[in-house]
C-alpha cells in the first residue's frame, strides 16, 4: 500500500450511507486540479481480465501497479463507503477543474447524478465518465463518456464478460446523439480479444461517426491468469488495423510516464 498523505478526519459512516453514495476512494491530481471518484458496486458484467477487482488503489499512487496486478490475488469488498456529505466535505476547499468517475461501474451507484450535478454547480468541474455502457443513468451533468466496448461480436462479448452487448451498443448511439462528448475503449487481449475484434470494434465506431475516438489498452497480465500481455508489435497492429476506418485511434502502453505533481489520496 502506499503512503497516505493529505487525509483529512472525517467521520465515516460503516455500511451504506442514507445519502447513498457509493465511493470508496478518492484521489486528486493537484497539477491538473483533477479528482478520481473511485465507485464500487456490484457490477453487471463478470469480465474476464477485471483489473478493478484486483487493485483497488488508484494506479497513479503505485509505481509497481504492474507488478501488484500481477502477483495480488482478488481484493475483497471495501469496507467503508464514503456518503454524498462526507465526499463533499473531503472535497471542500480544493480547486477542481476536471472530475473522473471510475471504479466497479460507476453508472450503478444511484448517488452518481447527485455527486456529477454537485461538482458540477460547486466548480463548474468538467466531469468525466468511464463506463461499460449496460446502463445509463441520469447524464445530465456529465461532459464526457469513456465507453469500455470489450468486444462488438456477440458471442466474443458474452464469452468475455457473461453479458450480452446490444444494450452497450444501443447507448453508445444514445450518448452519441445526445451530444455529450464520446471516446471508445478497448482492450487487445491475446487470444482473447484479438486485432481483428477490434477492427470490428472500428467498424461498428465509424458506422457512427469516423471522428469519435477509440483508444486501445493493452491488456496486464493478471496473477493465475493464463491470458499474457499483448507486445508492443501486436498493439500497434490492431491500432493500424483500427485506423483504416477512424481518424482518431490511440493506443497505451503501461510504461506512460508520469507527468506533473504527485497525485495525493484523499480517502
Ligand atoms: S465492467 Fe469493469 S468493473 Fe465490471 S467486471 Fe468488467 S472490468 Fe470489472
Amino acid at each position: 500500500m502506499t503512503t497516505v498523505s493529505n487525509k483529512p478526519s472525517i467521520s465515516v459512516t460503516a455500511k451504506k450511507p442514507e445519502n447513498s453514495l457509493c465511493v470508496y476512494h478518492v484521489v486528486y491530481e493537484p497539477t491538473f486540479k483533477s479528482i478520481i471518484f473511485h465507485h464500487w458496486t456490484e457490477c453487471n458484467l463478470k469480465c474476464r481480465g477485471c483489473y478493478c477487482r484486483r487493485e483497488k488503489i488508484d494506479f497513479s499512487l503505485l509505481p509497481d501497479w504492474q507488478v501488484r496486478l500481477s502477483t495480488n490475488p482478488p481484493e475483497s469488498p471495501p469496507e467503508v463507503l464514503l456518503s454524498l456529505s462526507e465526499t463533499l466535505k473531503l472535497i471542500e476547499g480544493l480547486a477542481i477543474d476536471r472530475a473522473i468517475f471510475i471504479g466497479v461501474e460507476p453508472t450503478l451507484d444511484p448517488g452518481l447524478p447527485r455527486l456529477a450535478h454537485e461538482l458540477k454547480s460547486r466548480y463548474g468541474s468538467y466531469n468525466i465518465l468511464f463506463t461499460n455502457a449496460v446502463s445509463l443513468p441520469d447524464i445530465s451533468d456529465i461532459d464526457e463518456i469513456i465507453v469500455s466496448l470489450k468486444a462488438v461480436t456477440p458471442e466474443l462479448y458474452h464469452q468475455y464478460t457473461e453479458g450480452e452487448n446490444r444494450k452497450t451498443l444501443e447507448n453508445f448511439r444514445r450518448i452519441y446523439d445526445s451530444g455529450k462528448k464520446l471516446q471508445a475503449e478497448i482492450t487487445l487481449i491475446p487470444g482473447v480479444i484479438d486485432a481483428a475484434e477490434i477492427e470490428e470494434a472500428a467498424k461498428f465506431i465509424s458506422s457512427i461517426n469516423k471522428d469519435i475516438p477509440l483508444r486501445i489498452t493493452g491488456f496486464i497480465k493478471l496473477s493465475g491468469m493464463e491470458f499474457r500481455a499483448p507486445t508492443g508489435e501486436e498493439v500497434e497492429t490492431a491500432a493500424r488495423l483500427a485506423m483504416e476506418h477512424l481518424k482518431t485511434v490511440n493506443y497505451l502502453s503501461g510504461d506512460m510516464p508520469r507527468v506533473g505533481e504527485p497525485p495525493v489520496r484523499l480517502f
